[in-house]
């Protein structure tokens, strides 16, 4: 059965970008009815510290990721494996020991050159022609210069046909040999290119390719030629994450590889290191990055980026997991808001989409709207309770109070942020907002017709939204106003604000003793 896993390491602050590759897995497990693991690759001892470590548990907790199979796999704990799979490699040939690093030796992985016995893996032709040092090489029928010919089994570190030469194995009837063909444009060999020795037929050179099928990006390959071989032990004998990374893959006998297009490089060369360690290869699916509005990767400079950011600016852990899950995935349709049991029911792998994904925080914000508004009123109560909490001009707020405040903000708050813009409600005197007071206050004739609103609500007989309104009336119609040409000069004189609930419940709540009072405030 399916098994996946989320692998983070840990830092201290969860990218939005890692924990939607935890919530596809966590989907995608939840879906098949197989198994969502937690490994804690936490080999950088620096910056994984327990902090880090308990930081991320909390993200996962309260973001609803649960996971299988408790305690997580912890990496640092599987080092001895990681060594003795280096040691089957080495056994096996298909890693060497290296000490050109200093201190002691490293292990290297050799990117096999015959690829041929590797599962999954095409390798397609190599040119089989007599060669010899002496005998000169045409390559599309001009000469190339070589240089040097190493012998079997030292074929030279990587390929370098990007800057413009090539390494060219070529096998003799006898043994094998390693063309450089060095410089010039002329001498890239590219696929398909001819090259002809005098005394043999003309050959067509074909690279040999490692290839796999991704779930998410199709049909991907890789010359092997362009590859170098891989450092699997550092020369203080401490694994490097390919190799603890794929051995801890084949502990946890994960099926499915989901996680971030950045590792499809990783992806080639971890192919390779699965089939020499005698495992199946996992199928892979790498999702299509987080990008911002100028389509570059999305960070902490582009707005909130750590999933602790969402959290402390009041976003629901729900709405966040529905907008991470359509970040790079859609449903087929144009649902927007979908519960985890829709998302799960929904969820296939054939539906991520190719293109990068674009953050848009205002469209998380309008969800994180509607996630609010859809709460049980108390529910909104006591988080807004807690919330306002940090706050320390709220200690004098009485239950009914809150209460009335809470009926009247719960459509209109998007974030649990927002609520510090409501203060007005619950202190003695609100911040004025200069520029709004300003531009709302500074008609002589407004001025006038808001002393004569004072002097109404004071007479009220009962302060009440439909007093309150007909008193704002009157004083429109006094003045020759349109009516609601007061609302706005109203509101800034009693909120110190240019947003808010309906004017005349906003008034009610304040209450006719602090209405009056800032009434006063504002228009002296
Ligand atoms: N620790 C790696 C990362 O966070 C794991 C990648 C993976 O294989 O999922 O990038």
């Amino acid at each position: 059965s399916v098994r996946v896993r989320f692998a983070p390491s840990p830092t201290g602050q969860v990218h939005i970008g890692n924990i939607r590759a935890a919530i596809f897995n966590w989907l995608f497990a939840r879906h098949e009815g197989g198994s969502f693991l937690l490994r804690i690759e936490d080999t950088d001892l620096e910056r994984s510290t327990p902090e880090a470590i308990a930081t991320l548990l909390e993200v996962m907790e309260w973001l609803g990721l649960a996971f299988d199979e408790k305690p997580p796999l912890y990496q640092t704990s599987q080092v001895q494996k990681h060594l003795a799979a280096a040691e089957r490699l080495l056994a096996a040939g298909d890693a060497y020991r290296d000490a050109k690093g200093g201190g002691g030796e490293a292990i290297v992985f050799r990117i096999p050159f015959a690829a041929e016995r590797i599962p999954g893996v095409s390798s397609v032709g190599t040119v089989d022609v007599p060669v010899h040092p002496e005998i000169p090489v045409q390559v599309n029928g001009k000469g190339v210069d070589y240089a040097g010919i190493s012998k079997k089994g030292t074929p030279a570190p990587g390929g370098c046909c990007l800057a413009g030469c090539l390494d060219l194995q070529v096998l003799d009837a006898a043994e094998q040999v390693l063309f450089t063909l060095a410089g010039k444009e002329d001498a890239i060999l590219r696929d398909g290119a001819e090259f002809s020795v005098p005394g043999a037929a003309i050959l067509r050179f074909t690279r040999r390719v490692i290839s796999y099928h991704d779930e998410v990006k199709g049909d991907m390959s890789k010359p092997l030629d362009s590859m170098r071989d891989v450092v699997i032990v550092r020369s203080d004998g401490s694994p490097v994450f390919h190799l603890a990374n794929v051995v801890d893959d084949i502990t946890q006998g994960i099926t499915h590889i989901i996680r971030g297009d950045d590792h499809v490089e990783n992806t080639f060369r971890h192919i390779m290191l699965f089939s020499c360690l005698g495992a199946v290869v996992p199928t892979y699916a790498h999702l299509p990055m987080i990008v911002n509005a100028a389509g570059k990767p999305y960070s902490k400079r582009d707005g909130d980026a750590f999933v602790g950011d969402f959290r402390d600016n009041g976003f629901v852990a729900d709405a966040l997991f529905n907008y991470l899950s359509l970040l790079g995935w859609s449903p087929g349709d144009d649902r927007e808001k979908m519960s985890r049991q829709e998302l799960t029911a929904a969820f296939s792998l054939s539906r991520v989409l190719h293109a990068s994904a674009q953050m848009d925080i205002q469209k998380l914000t309008n969800l994180n709207g509607q996630y609010i508004a859809e709460m049980p009123a108390d529910e909104f109560l006591a988080v807004s309770r807690d919330w306002l909490k940090r706050y320390p001009w709220v200690s004098a707020v009485s239950d009914s109070q809150l209460q009335a405040v809470c009926a009247l903000m719960q459509s209109r708050v998007k974030r649990f942020a927002d609520l510090e813009q409501w203060s007005y409600f619950f202190v003695d005197v609100p911040e004025y907002d200069e520029k709004v007071c300003v531009k709302q206050l500074k008609d002589p004739a407004v001025r006038a017709a808001l002393q004569a609103i004072s002097a109404l609500f004071a007479a009220l007989p009962d302060f009440a939204a439909a007093g309150i309104e007909s008193a704002i009336q009157a004083a429109c119609d006094q003045a020759g106003l349109a009516h609601g040409k007061l609302n706005q000069p109203l509101r800034a004189a009693v909120t110190g604000s240019g947003v808010g609930a309906g004017i005349y419940e906003t008034v009610e709540l304040l209450g006719r003793e602090r209405s009056l009072a800032r009434l006063k405030i504002a228009l002296e």
